[in-house]
């Protein structure tokens, strides 16, 4: 076994398995370039750092199950006029969720609530924060079934571990009296340790209706809106202006 090999397993052995990976390009890339020790030993802990904080972003995305990967960048404030750029910094900034502040985004459909919410979740992970992206439906679904799949009691741990949940169409189905309780223990454990953003196109004073339960719908509020930024979102549907034509070119009707 070369010296470079048995390197590279003491490496592995010492979990710098990235770097154990790359080791004959990095030592290469050293003697090309005449490095001292000092900065040939930074540059390998920086490799290794940099390779892990890569690979925990790839598993916090993917652990994040968003639908699109749509970013802030790729949102147009313009074509959002309810919302200032300064206002779109402000929470592109995230202190709010340090500040454990929740945000629901409402607005009718295609104005660009879940866009919105999709890239602060992506600049979230960036950060390094914990997000999960969820459904309604899907997070019904996930309490019904925690005790009984191992599926749903992961994502459902992941959530009351995550630093943001986003919980898109909030409402959008209606809730049957035990689906509303699992619910409420949910914000309830949510409450003062995470954020949470929703998107919904009801206003929350019809969100009652569709939970069936005022007591409940009133304790989940409550929680909710203890720190709240509520957001309007209004203006055509960006789908519908922007929709393609036959043709294939865009038709952008005012
Ligand atoms: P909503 O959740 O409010 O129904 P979406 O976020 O799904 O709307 O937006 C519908 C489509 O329009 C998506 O493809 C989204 O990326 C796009 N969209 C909406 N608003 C904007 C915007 N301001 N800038 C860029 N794309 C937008
Ligand atoms: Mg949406």
């Amino acid at each position: 076994m070369t010296q470079l090999n048995q390197l590279q397993e003491l490496m592995r052995t010492l979990r710098f398995v990235e770097t154990s990976n790359h080791l004959a390009e990095l030592i290469k890339q050293a003697e090309k370039n005449d490095h001292s020790y000092t900065k040939f030993l930074f540059d390998i802990m920086q490799y290794e750092q940099k390779s892990r904080e890569e690979k925990q972003f790839e598993k916090r995305l993917k652990w994040a199950t968003f639908p699109d990967y749509k970013t802030l960048e790729a949102f147009d404030i313009k074509e959002q006029q309810s919302l200032s750029k300064k206002q779109l910094n402000q929470l592109g900034d995230l202190t709010w969720i340090d500040q454990l502040y929740n945000l629901v985004l409402l607005g009718p459909p295609g104005v660009g609530k879940t866009h919105l919410a999709i890239g602060l979740g992506i600049k979230a992970i960036y950060e390094g924060y914990k997000v999960i992206f969820t459904s309604m439906g899907d997070l019904v679904h996930a309490l019904k079934t925690e005790e009984i799949t191992r599926k749903s009691k992961t994502r459902l741990n992941r959530m009351r571990d995550a630093d943001l949940i986003i919980i898109d169409d909030l409402m959008f189905m209606a809730m049957d009296q035990q689906e509303a309780n699992l619910f409420f223990h949910l914000i309830n454990d949510l409450h003062d340790r995470s954020s949470i953003v929703l998107t919904s196109n009801k206003a929350p004073k019809e969100w009652g209706e569709l939970l069936g339960d005022p007591a409940i719908t009133t304790a989940i509020l409550d929680r909710i809106v203890h720190r709240v930024e509520i957001i309007h979102l209004n203006g055509d549907s960006y789908r519908m202006k922007h929709r393609k034509n036959i043709f294939g070119q865009e038709s952008v009707t005012n």
